[in-house]
């Protein structure tokens, strides 16, 4: 199939229904192993993500995972895949998924030993937040949770992306940070080197669901690509969108820069899938071991 060929099916496809084509089949052709889906975002350990197969169903089985819906998508091999967010939190192990209608399905994980990192912060209120601080970060942090946990039934154009900048991969996922010597979250996504003010893009076609000026994470931007899979933007010195937008593959969200508990210009980037955060270098095959 050539490359136009594909882009018509594809357009073809996408205007029918739910169904979304996501990967390319001249790619998937020349691999051994799995499609370009499989091959890409299958890394089942903690923070990691699971691509597991559902069989060739006349439609998408509704499925969930530790009660979140769950990524459906009809892959290039026409059989139903779950992409499956896995928490940072989970044990090694079997897991199961829920399927509507039909016997769970099991899935293995793997681990992952993720390093430590110790960072001095001049803004001492940036560790130990005042009481006022702490009260508007519970705010903040309520309504980027719920944003984390909807679920809109349409499925995303793609979910293998592109560097929403250009920069270098600096802070990697899951990295234990230990601020002015007191252990807090560890990092929940991928920071790029970006000189402030560089374009942003969007990795895939969604609707932006916050833009937001917040305590920790400065100006913020979250976009909604469909089925719980939903990617987070912060630090940013200038947004280019507004809340309730629809957003194309390719849109500039806004700017880079050094807001909130920022060291100096970055992008901290976060991809989320049914409510998990996960390692967002999986999604730009940039995932190491
Ligand atoms: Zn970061």
């Amino acid at each position: 199939m050539s490359r136009t060929e594909f882009s018509l099916l594809r357009r073809r496809l996408l205007g029918a229904a739910s169904v979304v084509v996501v990967s390319a089949p001249w790619l998937a052709q020349a691999a051994p192993q799995g499609t370009f889906i499989e091959r890409t975002l299958h890394k089942p350990v903690p923070g990691g993500v699971a691509v597991v197969d559902l069989g060739e169903l006349a439609q998408a089985p509704h499925v969930t995972f530790n009660g979140y819906r769950v990524l459906v998508v009809r892959d290039a091999d026409q059989r139903w895949k779950a992409i499956v967010g896995i928490d940072l939190k989970t044990a090694a192990g079997r897991h199961g998924l829920t399927v509507q209608g039909a016997q769970p399905v099991s899935f293995q994980v793997g681990s992952k030993r993720y390093r430590e990192q110790r960072i001095t912060l001049k803004n001492k209120a940036h560790v130990n937040p005042d009481p006022q601080q702490q009260a508007r970060f519970e705010r903040e942090y309520k309504e980027q949770m719920d944003a984390y946990a909807s679920f809109r039934p349409e499925g995303p154009s793609n979910v293998v992306f592109d560097k929403p900048v250009p920069g270098r991969l600096t802070s990697p996922f899951g990295l234990r940070r230990f601020f002015n010597g007191e252990e807090r979250n560890a990092h929940s996504g991928l920071d790029f080197a970006a000189p402030t003010g560089t374009a942003i893009k969007v990795p895939a076609d969604g609707v932006v669901t916050i833009v937001a000026d917040y305590f920790f994470n400065g100006k913020t931007v979250f976009v909604d690509h469909g089925q719980g899979l939903i990617t987070m933007y912060c630090h940013l010195s200038a947004f280019d969108v507004r809340k309730g937008d629809t957003v194309r593959k390719g849109d500039v969200l806004g700017r880079s820069g050094a807001t909130g508990r920022a060291t100096g210009p970055h992008l901290h980037w976060n991809v989320s899938l049914n409510n998990a955060r996960v390692d967002p270098a999986i999604f730009i095959g940039a995932f190491q071991p």
